[in-house]
């Protein structure tokens, strides 16, 4: 059967894929709003304003009376990936942050308590629970949050005010946390497509510290068709992480992009330390793949097809 689907944040990265996800997979309507931030890509946004199921709108979500506007309709469900993302940002200025990450959170949490959607899917992260060292073991969804910047702070507040309102007034909320993401369409700031743009370029690609920090990189597919099984499948008040055990180096990854691209090690420039710069993120995503989810993309595959997008896309 169709659905209403709102999806927040559906120009950036990772909600532009989502909304592709489920455009192509359902007949389900979607509208999708967004401030468009610095963030957002230009133009994915607007690629499907032929279809008929689909709609976007230019709203702020920390802006309570633009975004009543949004919800003109009953929605199935809200999926929110609207947020400010970038973690040096935050370190410059965290306001921003408090107020799309936290008060924009606030806002749909107040929309879907006037019974104006069925479900509310948060979009969260696995940086909410801090820093692991090289020997622990990946965390769990009872894992303390414990989180050591701005960003990830901000998220663990919404994570929080969330489970607030599930416990409070029993709203059927869902929280997911992803480890790193991967793919086309993210902003030209983020590491990987930073690392081919300056490969590409041959311009010096500056490393962190040591750059032996640890992440675990899903391909963005992953992530979304994960988001959508929790929402089918997964339940309400619960937490999900969404991970998939391929942890790389900082350094692994510039290397492995180095070697696709045929770009010269002396390209790397190791750069002073990020203030507060966690060490290592790793999920324990067994709670979600009982529910039927695993991973179909290598990190290789998945790589490879990322850097041909990034680098059709500077060509275009
Ligand atoms: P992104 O920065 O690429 O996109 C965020 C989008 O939200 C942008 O289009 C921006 O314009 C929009 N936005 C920001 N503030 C807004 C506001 N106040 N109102 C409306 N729209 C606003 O981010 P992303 O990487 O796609 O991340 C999406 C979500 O997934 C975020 O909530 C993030 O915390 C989470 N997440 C990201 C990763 C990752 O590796 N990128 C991993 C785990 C979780």
């Amino acid at each position: 059967m169709s659905k209403q689907i709102l999806v927040t944040g559906g120009a950036g990265f990772i909600g532009s894929n989502f909304v592709r996800l489920l455009l192509e997979t359902t007949d389900w309507y979607v509208t999708n709003i967004d401030a468009l931030t610095y963030a957002a890509h230009p133009t994915v946004w607007s690629e499907w304003s032929t279809r008929k199921n689909y709609r976007f709108m230019k709203i702020d979500i920390a802006d309570i009376e633009q975004l009543e506007k949004a919800f003109d309709v009953t929605y199935d469900v809200v999926f929110n990936f609207a947020a400010e993302t970038h973690v040096d940002r935050s370190i410059e200025d965290a306001n921003a942050f408090v107020r799309s990450n936290v008060i924009g959170v606030s806002n749909l949490l107040h929309l879907v308590k006037q019974g104006k959607a069925k479900k509310y899917i948060q979009v969260s992260t696995d940086e909410v629970y801090g820093s692991l060292t090289a020997k622990k073991k990946p965390f769990k969804e009872t894992s303390k949050l414990s989180p050591n910047n701005p960003y990830s702070a901000t998220k663990a507040s919404a994570d929080l005010l969330v489970q607030s309102f599930y416990r409070t007034y029993h709203l059927p909320v869902i929280i997911t946390r992803c480890s790193n993401n991967y793919g086309p369409y993210q902003n030209k700031e983020k590491l990987i497509p930073k690392i081919i743009e300056h490969i590409s370029l041959n311009k010096k690609i500056p490393i962190y510290g040591d750059g032996l920090n640890i992440r675990e990189w899903l391909y963005v597919e992953d992530h979304c068709r994960a988001i959508k099984k929790v929402m089918l499948s997964g339940k309400v008040g619960e937490v999900y992480n969404i991970g998939c055990h391929q942890e790389r180096t900082n350094l692994e990854v510039v290397r492995f992009i180095l070697n696709y691209m045929g770009g010269k090690e002396e390209l790397i420039e190791f750069v002073k330390d990020r203030q507060g710069h966690d060490f290592r993120y790793a999920l324990n995503y067994s709670k979600l793949s009982k529910l039927g989810w695993m991973p179909l993309v290598s990190f290789e595959e998945g790589m490879a097809k990322t850097i041909d997008w990034y680098v059709q896309e500077q060509n275009s």
